[in-house]
């Protein structure tokens, strides 16, 4: 056999055993089920890459299966975008199907279960049903329909079926054990009546079937050998398994859980990320600052840093608390590799080369990208009258500042040496202009002398640089853990997203698609977003800055 090309995990082991002892003749089956009732986010990715990672290392197969027994808190907007994101994250279904298109056979599967005596109908109203149900130190309490005869139970699920009983009226219930130690396994409800229309089957149903009994069985009718979940599931496992086993389904699959995702500074849960959207905290679904696949891939996140990053992760049995660094790091690595090298100014300072002609300019040499010489190179502009960072500026610096300041020479990356001869300032005192003289000689950036010059500074030239707008994005929470201390919106950093016009950018950005990422050379990552992008105007998202800035603030802080 080959090796996978991902780290071994236990669930790895466990399917390789299963190849060894051949208990699914050799088979690999496996799913990813999302609820179509949200945006995909960081954490399902992580679970996209595990169930289709496996079918492609192992040769079997991977579908898309959503989950939609809930009918009103489900969209066909949510079933394309979440079709989008897994097509992006680079991943194909073998076969794309519904709980939904299973309601008829699950709807024979309950009456096979009334007729073995398996299953009753209930007409206790809900909270009586939660009351029965007992608590973790006290055993449950039999419903007073539990003993049902078959044929009554048979004649209720069928007029439950037909409609003739309003919502909450009776429910089918399980009849396994009300004094299990385990609450799932109290005979758990199967189906309750809804009269709610279905995205997908209208208004064809008006009772639907539970999580619980819909989930073990869309994976029996699929043959789905090895049934990825989260650890959550883990107690609900013994029901999985109840459920195959009274059915009596051809395929048993097996359910295995493993730790979701948890990821510092942010939310995941759907419930939370609807909340953002729907109150205006963000700019929809697929904001930058989104946890969501749209949202990190509108900020320049790629499919392979995020692929990437489901492996440096793994899979595990234990709960933990990833940094944010580590998925910024990933971004930065497969960026680095690939992105091509750019200038922009983001915070402009005009400066004028006092002895270079007027009327003169000439277009120099620079490489894409700086160790790979494939990438190419360009020709960027220079003349008299450029633009530098505003904090490339100190009219008084302090020690270990090596940039520009009166009197001193910097390197203008890819062009020449200049010294900072004049600051010209306004009416309040604030630097508005530098004067600098050049050095002929030091075209593409070295002296003939070979003087020493420390700082090297990006620039664009002033005459052809075009105005554009950029999204400087920070963390969507200022604590790694939001709403533990109550709300979570109470954490939102308000200083998440800050909006800059005017920054200057060299003029072969001009042409920059939708999606293309660049690195701002000394800046950090951008691409141009997606949704902005009209009339020919651009609009660049920093997708990451080129240091670990908030590791530094966390180290700096914890030496304090
Ligand atoms: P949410 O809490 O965001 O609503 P969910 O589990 O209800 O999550 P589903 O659409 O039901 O969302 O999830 C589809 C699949 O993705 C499930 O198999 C689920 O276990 C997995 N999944 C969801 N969140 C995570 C996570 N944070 N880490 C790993 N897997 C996850
Ligand atoms: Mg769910």
């Amino acid at each position: 056999m080959t090796e996978p090309r991902t780290p071994r995990n236990f669930i790895r082991e466990i399917i390789e055993e299963d190849l060894r002892t051949g208990k699914y003749g050799g088979r690999v089956a496996t799913r990813f089920p999302p609820e179509p009732n949200g945006y995909l986010h960081i954490g399902h990715a992580k679970s996209i890459c595990l169930n289709f990672g496996i079918a492609e290392d192992y040769g079997g197969t991977c579908n898309l299966r959503f989950d939609d027994s809930n009918p009103e808190k489900e969209d066909v907007e949510y079933v394309e975008a979440i079709k989008e994101d897994v097509r992006w994250l680079g991943f194909q279904w073998d076969r794309l199907t519904h709980a939904s298109d299973y309601f008829d056979q699950l709807y024979e599967y309950a009456l096979r279960l009334i007729r073995k005596g398996k299953a009753y109908v209930d007409s206790l109203p809900p909270e009586k049903i939660r009351e029965f149900r007992g608590t973790l130190t006290e055993p449950g309490i039999e419903s007073p329909y539990r003993n049902r005869s078959v044929e009554e139970n048979l004649d209720l699920f069928q007029r439950m079926r037909a409609g003739e009983f309003p919502d909450g009226a009776h429910v089918l219930r399980a009849k396994i054990d009300m004094a299990s130690p385990n609450l799932n396994m109290r005979d758990p409800v199967l189906y309750r009546i809804k009269h709610v229309p279905h995205h997908r089957t209208g208004d064809h149903w008006c009772i639907y079937p539970m999580y619980d009994y819909v989930h073990p069985l869309s994976d029996a009718i699929e043959c789905i050998t090895h049934s990825l979940c989260t650890l959550e599931f883990e107690d609900h496992r013994p029901l999985y398994d109840w459920v195959i086993r009274e059915v009596g389904t051809e395929c048993v699959p097996r359910q295995i859980e493993f730790a979701r995702l948890q990821l510092e500074y942010t939310v995941m849960s759907k419930r939370r990320l609807q909340v953002l959207v729907s109150e205006g905290h963000v700019d929809g679904w697929d904001d930058p600052r989104m946890p969501t696949i749209s949202g990190l891939r509108r900020r320049g996140y790629t499919p392979a840093s995020i692929r990437d990053f489901a492996e440096r992760i793994g899979v595990t049995k234990k709960d933990a608390v990833i940094r944010m660094t580590v998925l910024e790091n990933c971004v930065r690595d497969d960026l680095n590799a690939h992105a091509p090298r750019v200038m922009g100014v983001l915070e402009p300072l005009k400066v004028t080369i006092r002895n270079y002609p007027e009327d003169q300019e000439e277009w120099l040499p620079a490489a894409n990208h700086p160790n790979r010489p494939e990438m190419g190179s360009r020709e960027i502009p220079f003349c008299r009258e450029l633009y530098i960072e505003r904090a490339d500026f100190m009219e008084h610096p302090p020690r270990k500042f090596f940039r520009l300041a009166p009197g001193r020479e910097v390197r203008l990356r890819y062009a020449y040496l200049i010294t900072c001869e004049e600051v010209i300032k306004d009416a309040e005192g604030n630097v508005v202009e530098l004067i600098c003289t050049y050095d002929p000689q030091s075209r593409g950036g070295t002296a003939p002398d070979g003087r020493k010059v420390k700082g090297t500074l990006h620039w664009v030239s002033a005459r052809h640089a075009f105005s554009a707008e950029v999204r400087l994005y920070d963390r969507l929470f200022r604590v790694p853990n939001p709403g533990v201390k109550g709300d979570f919106l109470a954490d939102l950093n308000p200083d998440s997203i800050r909006v800059l016009h005017g920054c200057q950018l060299e003029p072969s950005l001009g042409n920059a698609a939708p999606g293309q990422h660049f690195q701002f050379e000394r800046q950090g990552y951008f691409c141009v977003d997606s949704r902005a992008f009209t009339g020919g105007r651009r609009v660049f998202n920093r997708t990451v800055t080129l240091r670990d800035t908030w590791a530094k603030i966390e180290r700096e802080l914890a030496t304090r």
